[in-house]
């Protein structure tokens, strides 16, 4: 008997045929004694479109929203591109794959497609679809070289095991459907009803956005200031100079530049004493492994027109090719338990370069460490010498590699020198201070030499005389924040607006990451970022990113302020990764979405701040009552009331010749009363009885609840 292994891409399967040495190509899949090894490309199935579900949903209109399937189901995607057509490859795939699954001599199925939620769905969808009654089984990999194929075959997991990740799969893909298309359709209809533009409204999007958003802000209210420094050359007897900067205080930044001016003259011909001088060696320790958003951020930040999209498609492709590991990890140490693997890597990575001897395997925490590994360990090479690699390639392989490399060289080390010099002129109260550093271990450096930034200070002594040779005054402007680029973008979105000084302040880092608490996930943040550039809501400018005008509009405007809060979406996030541990309930969270999804619906619909926007258009012949007072646009008289031109678009101010309370009022809703109203905010009317028996008068006024968008009628008694 055989059983089916099904590949997320045709790239692994052939990556499995080859570890099985199955060389037997058919109409796609491949065929050994013991396996047939199929494919799909990513996603074979789609969930259905709202109009799928009900042919009224075809056309949009406010008045459908909220729509939530009470189930969700499955068809063959759409062509790319065009929704109304079949992707023809992928449906004759889905038949390869029935056939294969229903032949008689086949008696289980191995789901093989990536080791993470989205992978899990991709197999399950269709198994679900396809598989009757055969046992399904899962292989779990890091890497497709040989090796760790066999490995994984060996060491199949029954698929039902995997379910806490399928149900983390599927509340992700049905949360995104509930609030992407309602969302989107409710904002698009009341904020952008003319404009064939969608406005794609998304549970990650959003919250990105905001991130960006406050950056540009936090940079426009910028208040730029300026300070003072004065630094001044001193000689010593060998004729070395080196430079030192005025302190007083512990703060070299002065408001008033007399008061440097003052010091700067009193330096002339002087001479000074050190009276300090502090030598420290420090250690510096090669930057952590890559996880995804390490990696997007180097390359993104070192290279011209890389993207962090780009850089996660290369990866992808280097992983498929076997040259390395998952990249999709949050990860940035290994599992314990690949030390001889590593080892081994490492022999066949270090082969032949110039500095191969000095390059030793360690096995330390800042390495190998199970506590700070989520699923995946971090992205590394494997044993495959790679060959034939295109230059995209070779950039993200060799940055891999290097990191890599880096661990298993010495620890570099540098020698920091302070020098403390006080003038010979009791009016001057402060005292100047030189740093020198110099490497003296030149360690993991190595790899990717840059420039040293070596700052030598001459060799002085405690108590030694040197003269002032000249000084300067200097004006230093404070800048601004910088915009964000996708680098400092991609560390907030880990981190949650957690921010950490640099890649070394990794406890705390990591610790963010681990909680879970984050925007979106390794495998989705760089398509975050590009549908925000497709939306038009973010441009770049250079390498960094910045709001345009829609985008800064839309987080001005959107009511649903809980998907603009960086900790809403992070605790969203962090549920998903707790229902693939099993610690919370798909349905309980669904739930949770869905209403949210219901109220932010109804908090669009019931915003009116951009009807103004709009114009209507008045038949010809048809008389115009006034002007709408909440958008601006003509009243009209129709059969059953008078209402605003500019329903279309939302507005529903309307007074209904019905309305029950003037009824009670004894009194009717008439052209000249609604014209008044319109007019002057307000309508008298005069013999208004009471329920006793009185008359009175009074000014009437129609006023929209915000709460609630319904109109309620204000009355004013005139005495
Ligand atoms: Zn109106």
């Amino acid at each position: 008997m055989k059983k089916v292994i099904i590949a997320e891409k045709p790239s692994v399967a052939k990556n499995i045929a080859d570890a099985f040495n199955i060389k037997t190509r058919k109409d796609g899949f491949f065929e050994g004694d013991n396996y047939l090894i199929t494919w799909a490309f990513g996603h074979l199935l789609q969930l259905y479109d709202a109009k799928d579900y009900d042919e009224n949903m075809r056309g949009w209109r406010l008045d459908k929203f909220p729509f939530i399937p009470e189930e969700f189901k499955y068809k063959v995607k759409c062509a790319n591109g065009d929704r109304t057509s079949v992707d023809r490859g992928a449906q004759k795939q889905i038949s390869i794959i029935k056939s294969l699954i229903e032949r008689t001599d086949v008696d289980g199925i191995i789901s093989a497609t990536d080791f993470d939620r989205e992978g899990q769905v991709i197999g399950d969808e269709l198994l679900l679809e396809l598989n009757e009654n055969k046992p399904v089984f899962r292989i779990l990999l890091n890497e497709w070289t040989e090796e760790e194929v066999k490995k994984g075959i060996a060491n199949l997991k029954p698929n039902e095991e995997m379910k806490s990740l399928q149900d983390a799969g599927i509340s992700r893909q049905w949360a995104d459907w509930i609030i992407g298309i309602n969302l989107t359709s409710v904002a698009t209809l009341r904020y952008n009803p003319n404009d064939k533009k969608i406005l794609n409204i998304g549970r990650v999007l959003l919250p990105t956005l905001k991130i960006i958003y406050d950056r540009d802000r936090e940079i426009e209210n910028f208040e730029s200031s300026t300070y003072y420094k004065l630094m001044a050359t001193f000689k010593t007897k060998d004729n070395d100079e080196f430079q030192g900067t005025y302190y007083e205080d512990d703060s070299e930044k002065f408001d008033e530049k007399s008061l440097l001016e003052n010091i700067k003259e009193l330096l002339k011909d002087k001479d000074a004493q050190i009276i300090e001088k502090q030598v420290e060696n420090k250690k510096d320790y090669a930057p952590l492994l890559f996880n995804l958003s390490n990696l997007q951020g180097y390359v993104t930040s070192k290279y011209k027109g890389w993207t962090s999209d780009k850089v996660l498609k290369v990866a992808q492709s280097l992983y498929e090719k076997k040259f390395t590991t998952y990249p999709r990890t949050g990860s940035v140490a290994l599992e314990e338990s690949l030390k001889e693997r590593t080892k081994k890597v490492l022999d066949v990575v270090k082969r032949g370069l110039p500095y191969e001897n000095q390059i030793k395997f360690v096995d330390n925490k800042r390495i190998f460490d199970n506590s700070k590994v989520e699923s995946h360990s971090a992205i590394v090479p494997t044993y495959m010498k790679p060959t034939g690699l295109s230059d995209d390639e070779a950039i993200v392989y060799t940055a891999i590699k290097n990191r890599f490399l880096m661990q298993f060289l010495p620890v570099a080390e540098y020698e920091e020198t302070k020098l403390v010099s006080k003038v010979n002129e009791d009016a001057i109260k402060g005292t100047f201070t030189s740093k020198g550093k110099v490497q003296k271990i030149e360690g993991w450096h190595i790899v990717e030499k840059a420039e040293t930034k070596d700052t030598i200070l001459p060799m002085v002594s405690e108590k030694e005389i040197v003269d002032v040779v000249d000084s300067t005054v200097n004006e230093v402007t404070k800048k601004p924040p910088k915009l964000h680029n996708e680098k400092t973008l991609l560390r907030v979105m880990e981190t949650c607006g957690k921010s950490f000084k640099d890649e070394e302040d990794t406890e705390a880092m990591m610790a963010s990451i681990l909680s879970g608490f984050s925007i979106g996930t390794p495998a989705t943040r760089a398509e975050t970022i590009k549908k925000l550039i497709d939306a038009s809501y973010i441009k770049y400018k250079g390498k960094s990113l910045t709001c345009t005008d829609l985008g800064k509009t839309l987080i001005e405007i959107f009511p649903a302020k809980e998907l603009l809060d960086l900790e809403y979406t992070g605790r969203l996030e962090k549920t998903l990764s707790d229902i693939e541990k099993g610690k919370f309930k798909k349905d309980e969270f669904l739930g949770m979405i869905k209403e949210f999804t219901i109220n932010a619906v109804e908090l669009i619909k019931k915003d009116t701040s951009m009807l103004r926007n709009f114009k209507a258009e008045v038949p010809e012949g048809v008389e115009i009552i006034g002007e709408c007072p909440i958008c601006g646009n003509p009243v009209i008289e129709n059969d059953r009331g008078f209402g605003c031109t500019n329903w279309k678009n939302g507005c529903d101010f309307t007074i209904w010749k019905s309305d029950k309370f003037i009824a009670s009022l004894g009194k009717k809703v008439s052209k000249q009363m609604v014209e008044l109203l319109l007019k002057n905010g307000k309508v008298g009317f005069r013999n208004i009885k009471s329920k006793k028996g009185t008359t009175y008068a009074a000014y009437l006024r129609y006023v929209r609840q915000e709460e609630t968008g319904y109109y309620k009628w204000e009355m004013e008694f005139i005495d």
